[in-house]
């Protein structure tokens, strides 16, 4: 796949036409950090205008969903019908649909807390029946000790999504695939499930809740290994954006075969 060859236009025009549902990558794909990449704004609406959903999709569970629809209304992006979904409302759906009532015991921050919460599942501190390990930005010493005690013991542990690191400026912190290496380390267990890209977990919760067969979704962004074998992984259309961690050299030799090449997702505008 040669970014720019007529094979490459041919697939990102029948990815564009075929899907009903966008789910778009943030960090990388629609803005690097505070700034929004080229002309989203306008590309963003034109998705709208023809009819075409964005779901804006993150592995980051630190933030709720809530804190994320903020951001994106400051940078103006966050329109009539969009949805935020991260790995954290994977986990969710997932307690609900398969330990439903069941105690759960989530290293998380406030604002996922509060959104598990929300969602009706019941959060315990010591007769937790399930662990949750999410990104917590909050994490303590504390909470390590809980729930290395409840993976010991063999409840049901939960992952909400396998990436190493977060990216950020300057050195990239730990995220939670280090909080899963530590664990393992200490109670010689992986997670059961691990919920967001590139699993199918995450895929299979949107296509529920979106009422959609794969076909029909769309998945852009910026990372081979994440976005791009979540939309193989999940039978998704994937476009891999050249605007955020990857280059043309890296698109070209990625294992990660992505269905299409964009400079930037704002040339999916031409095929609207
Ligand atoms: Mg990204």
């Amino acid at each position: 796949m040669i970014y720019g060859s007529k094979e490459n236009e041919e697939r990102l025009a029948a990815a564009v036409a075929e899907s009903e549902v966008f789910l778009l990558d943030m960090d990388g794909t629609v803005y690097l950090g505070d700034e929004l990449i080229g002309d989203m704004k306008n590309t963003l609406e034109a998705l709208r205008r023809s009819g075409r959903r964005i779901v804006y999709c993150t592995n980051n569970s630190s933030k709720a969903a809530k804190e994320y629809e903020q951001k994106l209304a400051r940078l103006g992006i966050f329109g009539e019908g969009d949805e935020v979904y991260t790995s954290g409302i994977a986990a969710e759906q997932y307690l609900r649909e398969f330990y439903a009532g069941k105690k759960v015991y989530l290293v998380g921050t406030e604002g996922l807390k509060a959104e598990f919460a929300a969602a009706g599942i019941p959060l315990a501190e010591e007769d937790a029946e399930v662990a949750v390990l999410a990104y917590d930005t909050t994490l303590t010493f504390d909470k390590l000790v809980k729930i290395n005690r409840l993976i010991v013991e063999g409840k049901p542990y939960i992952a909400t999504h396998p990436d190493a690191v977060c990216p950020a400026k300057g050195v990239f912190p730990p995220d939670v695939g280090s909080f899963i290496e530590l664990l393992r380390c200490s109670s010689g267990r992986s997670p059961d499930v691990v919920c967001g890209k590139p699993y199918t977990v995450m895929g299979d919760c949107i296509r529920r809740r979106l009422h959609l067969p794969p076909r029909r979704i769309c998945m852009a962004g910026d990372r081979p290994h994440t976005d791009i074998r979540f939309a193989n992984n999940n039978g998704f259309h994937g476009i891999l954006v050249l605007s955020g961690e990857t280059d043309a050299a890296l698109a070209e030799r990625t294992p990660d075969r992505p269905e299409a090449i964009a400079k930037s997702l704002n040339e999916i505008v031409r095929f609207l």
